[in-house]
């Protein structure tokens, strides 16, 4: 992307930036960039406004915390709008919301994302009350075992032809594998990272 060639001067200076989340590609919120803000973004990697009220540059967080660290930023067809893909530190909108747009606007493949948070939720949770924090307790050889065998159940469903029960043993896998993820300190988008990262090479 080359800042100069976006659409500036029709746009008055100001762009708009809608943030997405990079691991569930949720709608965080819209905010608007300058240039100077587009560059302060992309040179310290924390996503950066220009607050209209105060006619200053933001840096999303500075006072909450709920940084947005940058993964990319892409433009529009016509160069005169931003899509800001970004790690959140935490809640994006300042009334406490994960996203500006409320907590239900995940769709397709930020299913995985949302099976990450719920599961982090568990995690904590009351043993009696949940399978998760009955795993996380019985530690990271439980998690492996569990992960192993599922995986085992995915390649025999697959080598005996059936696509209902393929899907059911890679869904238990899947699982298995976000609190693989979890109790190994780690997630889904560092995967993610070096799957594009082999993609990329
Ligand atoms: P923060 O950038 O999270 O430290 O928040 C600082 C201030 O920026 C807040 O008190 C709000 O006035 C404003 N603000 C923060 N997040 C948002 C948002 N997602 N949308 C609009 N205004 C925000
Ligand atoms: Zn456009
Ligand atoms: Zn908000
Ligand atoms: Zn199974």
């Amino acid at each position: 992307m080359n800042i100069d060639q976006l659409a500036w001067d029709k746009m008055d200076g100001l762009l708009p930036a809608i943030v997405q989340d990079a691991a569930s590609g949720e709608v965080r919120m819209l905010g608007y960039m300058s240039r100077d803000a587009l560059a302060a973004t992309l040179d310290t990697g924390k996503v950066t406004f220009f607050s209209r009220s105060n006619q200053a540059l933001w840096v999303k967080g500075e006072t909450s915390g709920n940084t947005l660290d940058l993964v990319s930023v892409a433009t529009d067809c016509d160069d005169d709008a931003l899509l800001v893909v970004a790690r959140p530190a935490g809640p994006t909108c300042h009334k406490g919301m994960r996203s500006c747009f409320g907590e239900d606007v995940i769709t397709g493949t930020g299913f995985i994302g949302q099976l990450e948070r719920i599961v982090s939720a568990r995690a904590s949770s009351d043993p009696d009350d949940s399978y998760t924090a009955r795993l996380m307790e019985r530690g990271i050889k439980r998690i492996a075992q569990k992960v192993g065998e599922e995986g085992v159940e995915a390649a025999l469903a697959a080598t005996a032809g059936d696509k209902h029960e393929v899907a059911s043993e890679v869904a238990d896998l899947v699982y298995h594998l976000t609190v693989l993820l979890k109790a190994s300190d780690t997630d889904w988008q560092a995967v993610i990272d070096v799957l594009k990262e082999r993609h990329e090479a």
